[in-house]
């Protein structure tokens, strides 16, 4: 295919590199260029303009969050887009203004598709993110190919792009909660002089295995919170969001609002920039360790 990739940060240069890989034709746009020209020794196409990625079969869009998209995802930009196009979105961004992007591309006659991601910088190199892809089956069907470089897994939430935001919010929300509980825990263990190392063991062995607890609990006992993968700012964008889509249908997640103040607290402390896994910190230092 002959596509346009937008954001080039820890998510979208990985999925670069697998989608070149390949085989298809990619035409790449980073706000700062210099994250573009490892990718073009692999062979993308550097573009001056977010108007000469929004080009060929499709466009992809990677960026921080609901900010940068609106910066990025202008009127104009859609205004003079090919009419056809597909833009699928696979940045975690705001129930609303998935909804909002989906009606604005519609009346351009651009097609829009949601397709957050799961999975870190690491498993997206190795092109095993699972995706939840939201919209027209006839518009995913046509990128599928894409989807199958970057992922081990397409699930097709529903008609509706936001559908897939909310999917992916949820999942993000858990996550963090995970990471909150896992802190209070280690704080628990660790305050009665026991190794955190040896907890983990316990409870990655047979009540709660898999990456979550495993790869985080691993980041927390050796207090490895940089490099970061996933910022503790986007995670807290990620839960302020799910509690926004959450109000939106009046429901109450009085979990999320912990992690969101755990999250701020972190941020408060100066690591914003910091592995969300530092979330699992907090706890710890409340406890004045
Ligand atoms: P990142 O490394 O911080 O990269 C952010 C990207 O957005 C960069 O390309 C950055 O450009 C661009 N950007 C930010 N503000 C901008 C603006 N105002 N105008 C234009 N471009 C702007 O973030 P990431 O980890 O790749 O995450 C990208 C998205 O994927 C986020 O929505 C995140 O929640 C989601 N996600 C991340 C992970 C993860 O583990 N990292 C996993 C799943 C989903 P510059 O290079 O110029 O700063």
């Amino acid at each position: 295919m002959d596509i346009g990739f937008i954001g080039l940060g820890e998510m979208g240069a990985a999925m670069v590199a697998n989608i070149v890989k390949a085989g298809h034709q990619v035409r790449v746009w980073n706000r700062s260029p210099e994250k573009a020209q490892p990718l073009a020794g692999l062979g993308a196409q550097i573009v001056a303009t977010p108007a000469e990625a929004f080009a060929g079969d499709a466009v992809f869009s990677m960026l921080a969050d609901d900010a940068a998209l609106r910066e990025v995802i202008t009127a104009s930009l859609l205004e003079h887009a090919p009419r056809g196009l597909i833009h699928a979105n696979m940045a975690t961004i705001s129930v609303a203004l998935a909804e909002e992007l989906a009606t604005a591309h519609a009346s351009r006659g651009v097609h829009y598709v949601a397709a957050p991601v799961l999975g870190r910088p690491d498993v997206a190199a190795a092109g095993k993110l699972t995706i939840v892809a939201g919209g027209p089956a006839e518009s995913i069907d046509r990128i599928q190919p894409i989807f199958d470089a970057l992922g081990q897994k397409t699930w097709r939430i529903g008609s509706l792009p936001q559908q897939a935001n909310v999917m992916k919010l949820a999942a993000n929300f858990m996550l963090g909660a995970a990471i909150e509980t896992l802190g209070e825990a280690a704080a628990l263990v660790t305050g009665h002089g026991l190794p955190m190392q040896d907890f983990l063991d316990v409870i990655t062995s047979g009540l709660f295995p898999g990456p979550v607890y495993s790869g985080y609990g691993k980041l927390i006992a050796e207090q490895r919170f940089e490099p970061a993968l996933f910022k503790a700012r986007l995670g807290l964008k990620d839960v302020r969001l799910a509690l926004a889509a959450a109000d939106a249908v009046t429901t109450p997640m009085p979990v999320a609002s912990v992690v969101r103040d755990s999250l701020i607290e972190a941020i408060a402390h100066g690591d914003g920039e910091k592995d969300f896994a530092v979330l699992g910190q907090i706890a710890i230092r409340r406890a004045g360790r």
